[in-house]
């Protein structure tokens, strides 16, 4: 068991942490377990590419093989921009960005945190108004936006938030488990 988890661990400190589920799973770790347990390829994540592919499969002792394009096409990192002009501050794209790399509150401008963005794209769909886009790093440095250049740190800085982010959410469950339990115990209550 121990064994699985260190090759898991392994698979994940790999991956991009892009977290964007191009590779059909919840995220970079789903995915590492996946691959670990033999549910996945080696080769479904495109943020990741031909290099990604050929260090997991150095680290599994099998040979490489190209990226499936079924789970899309590798491309340079990008990062989301919000057109603010046009936000209406509906707060769906907070809720689906994986990283809490987007700023705002309901009925608010909402603004995205460059250095912290992993450009998954994840936001881009749920807007209502499509006023998110996407911008090469490049364009984004030429900006000025503070984006991370350098990948390994990036990729730590998205683990650390996603898992956070994770926890955070499990939380969320758990509270809204016990407020239901809260909620159905006085009903019962009250009935008696
Ligand atoms: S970067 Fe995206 S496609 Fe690659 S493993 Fe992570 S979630 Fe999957
Ligand atoms: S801001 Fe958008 S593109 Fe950037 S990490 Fe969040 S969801 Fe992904
Ligand atoms: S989803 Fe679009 S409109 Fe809604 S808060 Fe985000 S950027 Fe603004």
């Amino acid at each position: 068991m121990l064994e699985v988890r260190i090759v898991i661990d392994q698979i994940n400190a790999i991956l991009p942490q892009t977290q964007c589920r191009k590779c059909g799973f919840q995220g970079c770790r789903p995915y590492s377990e996946a691959i670990a347990s033999g549910l996945a390829d080696i080769n479904q994540c495109p943020p990741g590419g031909d290099l990604g592919i050929v260090k997991l499969a150095r680290l599994l002792n099998i040979n490489p093989k190209p990226l499936n394009p079924e789970y899309g096409e590798h491309k340079p990192k990008q990062v989301a921009f919000i057109i603010e002009d046009k936000c209406i501050g509906c707060v769906k794209c907070i809720a689906a960005c994986p990283v809490d790399a987007i700023l705002g509150a309901a009925k608010f401008m909402h603004t995205v945190i460059a250095s912290e963005c992993t450009g998954c794209e994840l936001c881009i769909a749920p807007c209502p108004v499509d006023c998110i886009v996407m911008h090469p790093v490049s364009l984004a440095v030429e900006n000025q936006s503070l984006v991370q250049t350098d990948n390994y740190a990036a990729s730590q800085l998205a683990k650390k938030r996603y898992e956070a982010r994770c926890l955070r959410k499990v939380k969320e469950l758990e509270e809204k488990a016990e407020r239901v339990k809260q909620k159905k115990a006085e009903l019962g209550m009250l009935k008696k």
